[in-house]
C-alpha cells in the first residue's frame, strides 16, 4: 500500500467531510458553510451578500394569510406584505452593518 502524502489526507478528510454534509440534515450543511465561510474571511451570517433573508416570509416579502396554520384553502388565501421586513424580503446583515 502506497502511502498518503498529506496533501491526499487532507483531501480524503475534506472529501469524507462534504460526503457527510451531503448526507446529513442541512443544519450541519449550513454549520459547514458557516466555517467555511469564516475561513476564507466572508462575513458568517451572510457570506458577504450584506443582506438575510427574513425568516417570515422566506424572503419574498409577502406572506400567505387567511386559515389556520396556512392550510387555507386558495379562495381564503391572500398574500400581505411582510411586516417583519417591510415587504423587502430580506434586512441588511446585522454583522456587516456594525461599523
Ligand atoms: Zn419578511
Ligand atoms: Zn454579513
Amino acid at each position: 500500500m502506497q502511502s498518503l502524502t498529506s496533501n491526499e489526507v487532507a483531501g480524503l478528510a475534506v472529501g469524507a467531510l462534504l460526503l457527510g454534509a451531503t448526507i446529513a440534515a442541512p443544519k450541519v450543511d449550513a454549520f459547514i458553510a458557516a466555517s467555511q465561510r469564516r475561513s476564507l474571511g466572508m462575513c458568517r451570517k451572510c457570506g458577504d451578500l450584506k443582506s438575510v433573508a427574513c425568516g417570515r416570509c422566506k424572503g419574498t416579502g409577502t406572506i400567505k394569510s387567511g386559515g389556520f396554520f396556512g392550510f387555507s384553502d386558495s379562495s381564503n388565501a391572500r398574500s400581505v406584505a411582510c411586516d417583519n421586513c417591510r415587504a423587502k424580503g430580506c434586512f441588511p446583515c446585522p454583522e456587516c452593518s456594525k461599523s
